[in-house]
């Protein structure tokens, strides 16, 4: 058995009248991917939101590395292991891709850290920048300005951003929305690279990369999880055909 990374359970968001989550429970495994599909607005951001901590939930509890991190704030999440990217993009266009990367593993540092220790702690956010530059697939744009670089490889260094904190759960919210066939492929066989070291929640639209990459599918409408399982199970179910693969 694989060991259990994030557990949420019964999750609800209200936002006044509308619940955009409704007692909605997840479970993110290492080495697994778990995706969450459904229409526009059924509440797929907003979840993530909730996990990453950038929304308190209404009601119920998300346990991450055995901690009951439920109510802390984004950062204090993110130093407990989770990482994640954004339906908007998280860059700053006028940097490098290095400088992007370079920051990003830095961010993950104390900000009180004495001179010493931020003098020996540079070797280890430069190996942190490096490795998620490698994993990333992005050595050969390492100096390009990230506002030059494709839209698709724009996606694969937030990839790379949300890498070089060393997460051990990565929240992608679409990460393959706007691509051509080939940028997806690209980052389809970059999702599956780093799964084995990873819990993924993997929110996204594209249906051939949802069924190549998840172990397990959770199927929202508006606010609530109307079917939960395999790609084979999902598949087979007349409820879930209805309601959004047939559209
Ligand atoms: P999805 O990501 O599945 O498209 P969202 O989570 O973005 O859906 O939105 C779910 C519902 O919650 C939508 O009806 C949306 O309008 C609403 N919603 C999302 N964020 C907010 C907010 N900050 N304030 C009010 N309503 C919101
Ligand atoms: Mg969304």
């Amino acid at each position: 058995m694989s060991e259990l990374l994030l557990s949420a359970k019964n999750l609800t968001k209200r936002f006044g009248g509308l619940a955009a989550v409704q007692g909605v429970s997840v479970d993110l495994w290492r080495d697994h991917i778990h995706a969450v599909i459904g229409p526009n607005g059924a509440g797929k951001s907003t979840l993530t939101n909730l996990l990453s901590g950038d929304l308190p939930p209404t009601s119920g509890s998300v346990m991450l590395d055995q901690h009951d991190v439920t109510g802390w704030s984004p950062s204090r999440i993110s130093a407990r292991g989770l990482g994640r990217s954004y339906q908007k993009t998280n860059i700053f266009l006028p940097f490098t891709v290095w400088e992007n990367i370079r920051l990003a593993a830095q961010s993950r540092e104390p900000h009180a850290a004495s001179w010493l220790r931020r003098a020996t702690n540079l070797e280890a956010i430069n190996a942190r920048a490096e490795r998620a530059l490698e994993l990333s697939g992005l050595q050969s744009r390492k100096n390009s300005v990230a506002g030059a670089i494709s839209h698709g490889e724009q996606r694969q260094l937030e990839i790379a951003m949300t890498l070089a904190t060393q997460p051990q759960v990565l929240l992608l919210d679409e990460p393959l929305a706007g691509m051509g066939v080939a940028e997806a492929e690209r980052m389809v066989a970059l999702l599956l690279s780093i799964k084995k070291d990873h819990g993924m929640l993997l929110v996204e639209h594209d249906m051939d990369a949802v069924f190549t990459l998840a172990d397990q599918l959770t199927v929202m409408v508006n606010g609530q999880v109307i079917a939960s399982g395999t790609p084979a199970q999902i598949r087979a179910d007349a409820g879930v055909q209805a309601a959004y693969l047939g559209e």
